[in-house]
């Protein structure tokens, strides 16, 4: 599990970029990285629905950087929950993924999306974390949370596995 997390925060960091500066997306994955960043602090399954544990990842960039949808969809929500900015993209396949504490809101509930459309900005993060500006970003299938990363590794690790141990 740690190398997997070392490999996956390689490709946050490294994955190319297209000529729009898009993410690009990885052979045999789902989903492209919606930014380029650190990642700061993994997926921690709670051990039920209702358990504590960190439904998401946390990747540290720029505060105002843009996050882009990671694949099509519908924006299912955008808005404001207790002062958390977030937005939902409905990928129509029964995974839902979520950006959370953004700074900026750019893009509106019921509107469609392709996959690096903006859909807000970096903002300071979770309340309080210390982490410094970061987005938390949350993957759900049939309504449970999973690691979002799974979305973006794809078929192969061969170029990341070049430069790891
Ligand atoms: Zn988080």
């Amino acid at each position: 599990m740690r190398r997997t997390l070392v490999l996956i925060s390689l490709l946050l960091a490294c994955t190319p970029a297209g000529a729009t500066g898009n993410p690009v997306l990885r052979e045999g994955a789902a989903h492209s990285v919606p930014l380029h960043g650190s990642l700061i602090r993994p997926y921690d399954a709670p051990t039920n629905p209702y358990a504590p544990g960190h439904r998401g990842v946390d990747v540290a960039a720029p505060a105002g950087s843009p996050v882009r949808a990671s694949a099509p969809g519908v924006v299912s929500f955008a808005g404001n929950v207790a002062g958390n900015l977030s937005v939902t993209v409905d990928h129509g396949d029964g995974v839902r993924t979520t950006y959370s504490y953004l700074s900026t809101i750019a893009a509106a509930a019921g509107r469609a999306v392709d996959r690096g459309d903006v859909v807000g900005a970096t903002g300071s993060g979770h309340p309080g974390s210390g982490l410094g500006p970061h987005v938390h970003l949350a993957a759900r299938r049939d309504g449970l949370y999973f690691d979002p990363l799974m979305l973006y590794v794809g078929s192969s690790h061969a170029d990341l596995v070049s430069i790891v141990r």
